[in-house]
């Protein structure tokens, strides 16, 4: 079939995105209505009127869900009636939370918080979608891994575990489903000004050192990752699998 723009429309197709409240969820939420999507909202609490609102203004279509991702035990059960509801066409595995504190002195809970949001439930939503997109012949799934899927980072070391370990899912999760008709790929913002970067971005060395290796030279914006999240979502991206996108205007390339 050769190629036309509505390779990119999501007309027709149910899009889940997990931590919708705020940030790069919200914005990829909007983006993703806005391509044609019917969006199910994920957060944690009673707190995504602002998104729906939003989405609602562009004549969107969604819904909101209330999860708590870091409950891990109850997700399946949470989901369970939605998965009855509705047949999900994409996932983005988006919510995502972060503890800053030296290694040495990090909290054990705080470490199986952040993996609870980060990974594993990013694992129990793909296996419990993933199956149904498999039966379907169909689906895509969109992982939000981070710079620190590759680096290090300073004080997050939960997080760049986390990170690490969801670029390692999206290639795994890709290699067993692509035969299935069901692309698995990730992206990877750079710095973005989202709640997530606050603390950093308050602190005005750490601020400027980050800026002045981003050869954009300027911080990302949530609205940033959207055309990335919609061609990860769409026709146009079927025989891209187990990809980690970049979206980080330039840093990995210093
Ligand atoms: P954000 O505004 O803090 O967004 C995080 C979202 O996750 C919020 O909507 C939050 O809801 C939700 N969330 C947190 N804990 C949750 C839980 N237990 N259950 C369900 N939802 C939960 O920050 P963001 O930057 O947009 O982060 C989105 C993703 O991008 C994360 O995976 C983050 O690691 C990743 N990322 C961000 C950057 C960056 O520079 N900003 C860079 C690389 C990767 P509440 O607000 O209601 O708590």
């Amino acid at each position: 079939m050769s190629f036309t723009l509505d390779f990119f429309a999501l007309q027709g197709k149910t899009a889940l995105v997990t931590g919708a409240r705020t940030g790069i969820g919200q914005a990829i939420a909007i983006g993703l209505a806005s391509a044609g999507a019917h969006v199910l909202l994920l957060g944690h609490r009673d707190n995504l009127g602002e998104t729906k609102e939003q989405i609602e203004t562009i004549n969107g279509s969604c819904e909101t869900l209330i999860v708590d991702l870091s409950e891990v035990d109850s997700i399946k059960e949470k989901l369970a009636p939605v998965l009855e509801k509705h047949k999900i066409d994409i996932l983005i595995n988006n919510a995502g939370t972060i503890y800053r504190e030296p290694a040495a002195d990090y909290d054990i809970n705080e470490w199986n918080r952040v993996m609870n949001v980060n990974i594993n439930s990013v694992f129990i939503l793909s296996q419990l979608i993933g199956k149904q997109m498999i039966e379907n012949g169909a689906g895509k799934i969109v992982n939000i891994a981070s710079l620190l899927s590759f680096q290090g980072g300073l004080f997050v070391p939960a997080y760049t575990a986390s990170k690490h370990a969801v670029a390692g899912l999206t290639k795994s999760l890709a290699n067993e489903w692509a035969s299935k008709g069901v692309q698995v790929n990730a992206i990877a913002p750079g710095y973005i000004e989202t709640n997530n970067t606050e603390a950093i971005r308050k602190d005005e060395a750490r601020s400027k050192s980050i800026l002045d290796r981003i050869p954009a030279n300027r911080w990302g914006e949530a609205e940033d990752m959207v055309g990335a999240a919609v061609f990860l979502s769409s026709k146009a991206s079927d025989y891209v699998n187990g990809h980690v996108l970049v979206v980080d205007g330039g840093w990995m390339g210093r």
